[in-house]
């Protein structure tokens, strides 16, 4: 991360990074989704911001209202189909984090909890990928929940990484997954370190992961490789539309772009994070700042002209 962004003040991050969290409460997020559902025809994927964890309380905490999430999304009254999916970080429910040489103690027993939860209810959930330290976990961990007959688990592949096209062949069969170029900065002897590589990467996985029968959920701003995803791979594939989806992140502003792929039925989900601390949504805000730090000029922008 760029040690200016690192050293931004909370309240600062917090400041600039608020259009991209939906609220501080489990409601307001709701809210949110069913706004997107209602006015844009949107569908999305819901995230507890809950990272960097330094009490068991908290992870029990985090897991508990993953639980209340699952039971609010059932509760809610949209159609099986458009309700949220969830999306879990495995960092949330431990305070011994691969990143920082511990073994995820507890994060297993978490997911499996959630998941089994989930399932009863009819809710679809996707373990996201952090950074490298947790790849062969999460993998690991995947492999075991589509054992267990969780088979309704979706996961993420970063493009970025050297070893994700060895990982395909790790991947449980039909997998649902999503797509990134991976928002970790990695080092350049596992990694690509250069976007165009990472982004013709998308393309070349996603048609790979199609061909093998996997629904492909590709996430990206990037208008253009959306519009290659669907003009190139999708037909050369042959896949239906009931095989992909385009997802974003809540937040950037992509309105008439995803207005436009709804106007062609192209399923579009939203990323919608909510905290219900700002202290644990500080370490995901000041990553969105690190990507793209003209968002605090363009906030800043905003907030004059809106006066
Ligand atoms: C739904 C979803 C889920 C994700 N899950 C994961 C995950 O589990 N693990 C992981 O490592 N990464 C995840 N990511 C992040 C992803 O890996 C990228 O870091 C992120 O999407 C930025 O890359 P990009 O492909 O959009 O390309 P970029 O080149 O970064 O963005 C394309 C264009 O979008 C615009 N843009 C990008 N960011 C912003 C912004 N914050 N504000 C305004 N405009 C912006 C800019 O105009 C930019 O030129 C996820 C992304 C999405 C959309």
């Amino acid at each position: 991360m760029n040690p200016l962004i690192r050293v931004i003040p909370a309240f600062l991050v917090r400041f600039f990074a608020k259009p991209y969290v939906a609220g501080d409460s489990l409601q307001k997020a709701m809210d949110v989704v069913h706004g997107l559902h209602r006015e844009r025809g949107l569908v999305a994927t819901l995230d507890l911001l809950a990272e960097d964890i330094h009490t068991e309380e908290r992870a029990h905490a985090n897991r508990d209202t993953y639980l209340r999430m699952v039971d609010a999304i059932a509760a809610s009254p949209l159609s099986a189909a458009a309700r949220p999916t969830l999306s879990m970080k495995p960092s949330s429910y431990t305070i011994h984090p691969m990143q920082r040489g511990g073994d995820a103690r507890g994060t297993r027993e978490a997911i499996f909890a959630i998941v089994e939860h989930a399932r009863s209810k009819g809710v679809l959930t996707t373990v996201d990928m952090e950074g490298r330290q947790w790849t062969d976990y999460t993998l690991r961990l995947l492999q075991e929940l589509h054992a267990a007959g969780h088979s309704d688990v979706g996961c993420v592949l970063q493009t970025r990484l050297d070893r994700t096209e060895r990982d395909l062949d790790a991947l449980p069969k039909g997998i649902r997954v999503r797509v990134v170029i991976g928002i970790y900065r990695e080092p350049a002897d596992v990694a690509v370190t250069d976007k165009v590589t990472m982004k013709e990467r998308l393309l070349t996985l996603s048609e790979k992961l199609l061909r093998r029968g996997h629904y492909v959920e590709f996430a990206t701003h990037d208008d253009g490789y959306v519009r290659r995803f669907l003009d190139e791979v999708v037909p050369r594939v042959g896949a239906g539309k009931d095989r992909y989806e385009v997802q974003m992140l809540y937040g950037v502003p992509r309105d008439r772009f995803l207005a436009d792929l709804r106007s062609k039925g192209v399923t579009a989900r939203l990323y919608v994070p909510f905290a219900l601390g700002w202290d644990m949504a500080i370490q995901y805000l000041r990553r969105r700042l690190d990507e793209f730090p003209a968002m605090a000029l363009l906030v800043t922008k905003n907030l004059f002209l809106r006066r």
